[in-house]
């Protein structure tokens, strides 16, 4: 079964809309097992509907729009639905007094133009819409489903997830589907996927996928076949595999995220963190803290920026500084012994590099970084290279001293 997702709205071609409500449903179509074909975007006017429309329906069986439901001159969808299917308003008396009764609700008058929303195309199902007062339009004819979406995103969520998922899981075509993401982090793509592709046996229906970001690679496995049982048996097989080559990259599975992994790392032994930031200014202690709860392990940060600060609040000695420079190893872990110290936790990670775009020199490039790490029972650091970009070597120099500390309480070399 095709499935186009058609996006309408000219503020989406201009780029002034990022297309958020597209990606929604492409999700959430996927957990029920429904892949999207295509996924277009056209503008307001009514010609360019109608022409994207009769595309739509020319390679898709079943067509997702969302946008120009509203009431007003400038939303054209319905409009566009009648001159495609050829089908008159019909007027719902069911759906007026719906609306009339949530302005009543709110002691509120409704304007004459909602009346208008009580307009559909004959013929067509209609999806109660929670938080507005465009409802949703499903026409099937010749075998193509068309499903017409408010375009505000609240809306199109609420009918997404109560009306359309459902009544989609009805069509007999659907098939079952299990996505499992391994996420990794301290390896680069290629490098997994040297360790993988050996002996890597896909069954039909199993897609690997790598997805890159700064703070590592997600692998995305998805599962496809005919009953739940079998695509969630192919997945984990694929995810078996996966983690018996790579096992020791992987630190947690779908939502999971490193800072979290951490907290409860440190949560079961008991211990807390503290960090101590120079060129990442305070980013890996906003990751930290970005997770509810903390609080229960994480003592604190010190942005020490300059290296007087690096002197006088982590007692950093003036000679490390003078001999090797501020962006060195020496440096990162008298700056993580000090941490430790001063803030009163058992581990203490540092941070110290170049992240660009100036600064560089040939010893010690642009993205040349320094992590610490000092606990009771040792003093360790790594030299990194990353890339010359300022924002991302922020965000990987954070997450990458945030495995530092995984590998070390894990014990994984
Ligand atoms: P309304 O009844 O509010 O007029 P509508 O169905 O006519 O709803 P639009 O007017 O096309 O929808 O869009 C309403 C708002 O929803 C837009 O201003 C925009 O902020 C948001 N929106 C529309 N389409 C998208 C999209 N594809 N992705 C994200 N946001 C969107
Ligand atoms: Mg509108």
């Amino acid at each position: 079964m095709d499935i186009e997702i058609l996006t309408i709205g000219d503020e989406l071609l201009t780029g002034h809309t990022v297309d958020s409500n597209a990606s929604y449903m492409a999700r959430k179509l996927l957990q029920i097992g429904l892949r999207v074909k295509y996924m277009s975007s056209t503008g307001d006017s009514l010609e360019q509907m109608e022409e994207a429309f009769r595309l739509a329906l020319n390679r898709a069986q079943v067509v997702i729009t969302t946008g120009g439901l509203g009431p007003t001159d400038d939303d054209n969808t319905k409009k566009a639905i009648v001159k495609v299917f050829k089908r008159n308003l019909i007027f719902h008396e069911e759906v007026l007094d719906d609306l009339k009764k949530r302005y009543e609700i709110r002691n509120m008058e409704m304007p004459a133009i909602n009346q208008n929303q009580a307009l559909l195309p004959q013929g067509a199902k209609f999806f109660p819409n929670k938080h507005g007062s465009a409802v949703g339009l499903c026409i099937s004819e010749n075998g193509r489903t068309f499903i017409s979406l408010p375009g505000v995103p609240q809306e199109m969520e609420q009918i997404i997830d109560d009306e359309v998922i459902p009544f989609l899981q009805k069509m007999p075509e659907t098939e079952s589907i299990k996505v499992i993401k391994l996420r990794t982090t301290g390896v680069g793509e290629s490098k997994l996927s040297e360790y993988i592709k050996p002996k890597l046996k896909l069954e039909s229906g199993v897609q690997l996928a790598y997805l890159p970001t700064y703070s590592g690679v997600d692998l995305r496995i998805i599962s496809t076949a005919k009953s739940q049982e079998e695509s969630e048996a192919n997945a984990m097989d694929l995810k078996r595999y996966l983690e018996s080559v790579i096992g020791h990259y992987i630190y947690g599975i779908d939502t999971d995220t490193l800072e979290e992994i951490i907290g409860q790392l440190l949560i079961d032994n008991d211990k807390t963190l503290a960090t101590a930031e120079s060129c990442t200014g305070g980013y890996l202690g906003s990751i930290i803290t970005s997770i509810s709860g903390s609080s229960q392990w994480f003592t604190g940060a010190v942005v020490s920026y300059s290296n007087t600060v690096k002197i006088n609040q982590l007692h950093v000695d003036t000679k490390i500084i003078e001999q090797f420079g501020a962006v060195s190893k020496e440096c990162a872990e008298a700056m993580a012994i000090g941490c430790r110290e001063q803030l009163d936790s058992d581990y203490a990670l540092s941070i110290t590099g170049i992240a660009g775009p100036e600064g560089g020199t040939d010893e010690k490039p642009i993205g040349t970084t320094f992590i610490g790490l000092a606990s009771s029972r040792t003093t360790t650091s790594r030299k990194f290279n990353f890339g010359t970009d300022r924002n991302s070597n922020r965000i990987r120099a954070s997450y990458a001293a945030l495995e530092f500390l995984r590998r070390d309480i894990l014990d994984i070399t």
